[in-house]
């Protein structure tokens, strides 16, 4: 991979994004007293790292310019393009978002990121931003550190693993562990520092071993090495493991590359014939690799001393994917024309859709100009679906030609019940309005209210249709009674707590109006039950009447009627 010094040095347009920024921001300075351009320079540099084009590494050499400095993004499109424009003005936009903690739409919120993102590229650099504000985030105040840290935890580790960057998302997470559990961060340090070593030196004492096992079976090994588990990813896990480290295998886990997937299970074989694995800790992702792309064969065996150790087995390839993800395309769509490049694209071939993100990854598909491979990287995969906020900023999703009724039903049914209006913007909008991403909706509930036919023309969510139906067939109980149905008896509806004689109260007073009972029904209803009771059909006076007397009996919390 190219470093920064070289793109430099042959570039012209990164070295004018780093002589226009550097200026630009001459005299501002980080909190923790460093020139403020070192924030940039660090993220550009791992953008060349990641073997990114030059426009995107002046690009992030230029990304706090628009937002930090009284440079505006026009002039920024007429120094140096509209490409690089469109990049520093993605970043601006996806750097306003905020995570609020609201844990359920967490999903939402980073295909929200996504979505503003508009191109691959824009959100590489707001991962290499975000990685050096995490690296210097000691010298912000302790509110804004757990707040960074958590967006950081929430959003952008999950969208680094899903891009498959694996080890990106791990160092954020490491980053962001402390400052948002800092008393389970030692109590975890101090538990496994000892283990740690412990099993680095079982590890250095396993690899020789291998190594002579596979070699003299005539596969060559290009590495061998072991990793540490890192710090949150051993929590998570210990978290299933009753925090017992002792059933954690793969604390300390060895490594062995060899050159092709043949190899990796010729390798597989002599290491269970050396040492009998673990049942059901054989994980092949070669066969079947994680949704994120990741491949490799992992085992736990037998060891020497009795222990168990685990075991990794991959290909040079799938290691450097592994590391880099996504961004290992970029840095191998420029080896075009190479052996190398028609060996990859081989190995793309058999990647299977799981998820969302994995649309992403779209990448692997064989293109066959560099505008194909440009267009690619657009972030697409939204088009049919609409990312509308609520003025918390919660994300919901929905399908696109989505109107405010359809997401008043997505907040809750009877937001959905109830609406009467919606601001849209903060301007009111008919409640048929087509929501765009991006939307923030405001409903305006009414007590009381309930949706119209109307509605059933316009909505798109089947959600939304079947609640209406729903809440259509129950009529009114406020107002007039309209006797357009053929109702034949009246229903009294009691919440009523628990209370030995409670029932029998109740119909003697129903009884003592005069009024027949016809039947009860309860249904118990968490701490409370709910009583039908059906009646012959009483005029409304009589009924309010009946149910103040009603509301009286200790215990009957509420009291209403309806038309059956
Ligand atoms: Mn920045």
């Amino acid at each position: 991979m190219p470093s920064f010094h070289e793109i430099y040095k042959k570039s012209e347009l990164v070295r004018k994004a780093y002589d226009f920024a550097k200026k630009a921001h001459q005299g501002q300075k980080r909190k923790n007293g460093e020139p403020f351009f070192n924030h940039p320079l660090a993220a550009a540099e791992s953008i060349a790292q990641w073997g990114l084009d030059d426009q995107t590494v002046a690009a992030a050499l230029l990304h706090d310019v628009v937002e930090d400095t009284p440079h505006p993004l026009d002039e920024i499109e007429r120094e140096f393009g509209k490409d690089v424009a469109f990049l520093v003005d993605g970043v601006t936009k996806v750097g306003k978002v905020r995570y609020r903690g609201v844990e359920s739409r967490v999903e939402n919120l980073r295909k929200f990121v996504l979505y503003l993102s508009k191109d691959i590229r824009v959100i590489l650099i707001k991962l290499a931003d975000r990685m050096h504000n995490m690296m210097t985030l000691y010298s912000l105040i302790p509110a804004k550190q757990k707040r960074i840290a958590l967006e950081t935890m929430e959003i952008y580790a999950p969208i680094a693993y899903r891009l498959g960057m694996q080890k990106l998302s791990g160092e954020m997470e490491d980053l962001a562990f402390p400052y948002i559990y800092p008393q389970e961060h030692k109590w975890l340090v101090q538990t496994v520092k000892d283990r740690y070593e412990e099993r680095e030196k079982y590890a250095e004492k396993l690899r020789p071993i291998l190594k002579e096992v596979i070699e003299k079976n005539g596969i060559k090994i290009i590495r061998i090495d072991s990793r540490a588990k890192r710090h949150t990813s051993l929590y998570k896990k210990l978290l299933r493991y009753d925090m017992d480290v002792e059933r954690i295998h793969d604390l300390v886990a060895t490594r062995v590359i060899v050159p092709t997937i043949e190899d990796c299970y010729a390798a597989l074989g002599l290491i269970h014939n050396m040492w009998p694995p673990l049942p059901g800790r054989i994980k092949d992702y070669i066969a079947l690799p994680k949704p994120n792309g990741y491949k490799s064969i992992h085992t736990t065996v037998f060891g020497p001393d009795n222990r168990y150790t685990e075991i990794q087995i991959r290909t040079p390839q799938m290691h450097e994917e592994a590391e880099l993800g996504i961004a290992a395309h970029f840095a191998y769509q420029q080896t075009k024309g190479t052996k190398a490049y028609a060996e990859r694209q081989a190995t793309f071939a058999d990647k299977k859709e799981l998820s969302w993100i994995n649309q992403l990854r779209n990448w692997q598909k064989d293109f066959t100009d560099p505008e194909e491979f440009m267009k690619a990287l657009k972030i697409e995969f939204f088009r049919d679906r609409i990312l509308a906020l609520s003025p918390k900023g919660e994300v919901f999703d929905l399908p696109s030609g989505a109107t405010p009724v359809d997401f008043a039903y997505n907040v809750h049914t009877e937001v959905g019940n109830q609406c009467s209006g919606a601001l849209v913007n903060g301007k009111i909008v008919p409640l048929d309005y087509e929501l765009k991403s991006g939307d923030i909706v405001e409903i305006i509930t009414q007590k009381n209210k309930r949706p119209s036919e109307d509605w059933l023309k316009f909505v798109k969510t089947n959600v939304s249709r079947s609640h209406i139906k729903s809440a259509l067939k129950k009529p009114s109980t406020t107002g007039g009674i309209t006797l357009i149905q053929p109702y034949n008896k009246t229903e009294l509806k009691l919440t009523t707590g628990d209370r030995l004689g409670l029932i029998k109260d109740i119909s003697t007073v129903i009884t003592g109006a005069h009024i027949n009972i016809l039947g009860i029904n309860t249904q118990r209803n968490g701490e409370f039950t709910l009583i039908k009771i059906q009646c012959p059909i009483i005029t409304k006076e009589k009924t309010e009447k009946l149910l103040v007397k009603l509301k009286k009996i200790k215990e009957v919390k509420e009291a209403s009627f309806q038309l059956v």
